[in-house]
């Protein structure tokens, strides 16, 4: 009799608990192919980049933007929109540049339309300005961050953080209801994509975990300049807290679970350690298979 009551129960759990099985199989994250997309690069001081480096050295830096791509919803995201006004062309100088929005048509035939969000890491102009080349794109950045760089009208609150024009930029993309702010760490944006804070390369800049078929991979962009901040535990140069950021690349491997998935924002070695599949296109992860040749 008990055995009937508890068989009885178990069937009823079962069927209770069928619809819950099948709530979870419905928001399953998607998984996202990930690629590095190089439109510029430039010589510039390893000094400035690992602290405590010598001076002199020099590294071939890539202006890089990582394009996330959630193949069964069409879905397109940008990490990242790099930059393509002409004074930091002059002043730069940088070599082999292309648009960022036409290096991701040329390399992986993303339209600039195509381009549903951009989750912008920081307010620098090397990874901010290009922002307005994607007409249609929702901006996510860290609401601290904004707060702490742009004025209501547009204008430079601290400098150091934002370009002049990309604070204007910024303000006409909030005044048009194209920013999403966004609160703090820890915070799964999309499905399938988490932001963290506490790198401190800015007042609140962030890093971005991704969700793929071969695991987290986390973009740390200027969180982390180079591998060698990675491999060799040594901040990077240009932080507001070195002791902050050295936990959060601690924070980072632990996130994508090996060093391997953690993508640094500036070293060359990310295009020749993962699969070309264009020029100046890597494909970082996924489950997309790399088109023939
Ligand atoms: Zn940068």
């Amino acid at each position: 009799m008990v055995s009937l009551l508890i068989s009885t129960l178990r069937l009823i759990s079962a069927f209770c608990l069928l619809p819950f099985a099948l709530a979870a199989v419905a928001v399953q994250s998607p998984r996202y192919d990930i690629y590095a997309v190089r439109f510029a690069h430039v010589p510039y001081g390893l000094s400035s980049l690992v602290a405590g480096a010598e001076r002199g050295p020099q590294v071939d830096i890539a202006f890089t933007v990582w394009p996330l791509r959630d193949t069964s919803s069409g879905r397109v995201i940008l990490v990242d929109a790099g930059f393509y006004r002409d004074k930091f062309i002059q002043s730069w100088k940088p070599q082999d540049f292309v648009r960022p929005s036409e290096a991701l048509a040329k390399g992986l035939g993303i339209a600039p339309d195509t381009v549903t969000d951009i989750i912008i890491t920081h307010s620098h102009w090397d990874h901010s300005d290009g922002a307005d080349l994607f007409p249609k794109a929702t901006i996510w950045i860290q609401k601290a961050e904004f707060e702490y760089y742009v004025g209501a009208n547009g204008e430079v609150l601290n400098r150091g953080g934002v370009d002049a024009d990309d604070a204007t930029m910024f303000a006409g993309l909030k005044a048009a209801g194209r920013v999403k702010l966004i609160d703090g760490d820890n915070q799964e944006i999309l499905p399938g994509i988490r932001v963290y804070t506490g790198g401190k390369h800015t007042f609140a800049s962030q890093y971005v975990g991704v969700a793929t078929a071969d695991g987290t991979v986390v973009v740390a962009s200027d969180n982390a300049y180079l591998y060698k901040n990675l491999d060799e535990k040594l901040a990077i140069a240009q932080t507001l807290d070195a002791a902050s950021n050295l936990a959060a690349q601690k924070r980072m491997v632990e996130i994508a679970g090996t060093p391997a998935r953690v993508i640094p924002g500036h070293d060359p070695a990310v295009f020749s350690r993962f699969p070309a599949v264009a020029p100046g296109v890597v494909r970082i992860a996924g489950a997309a298979k790399a088109p023939r040749p």
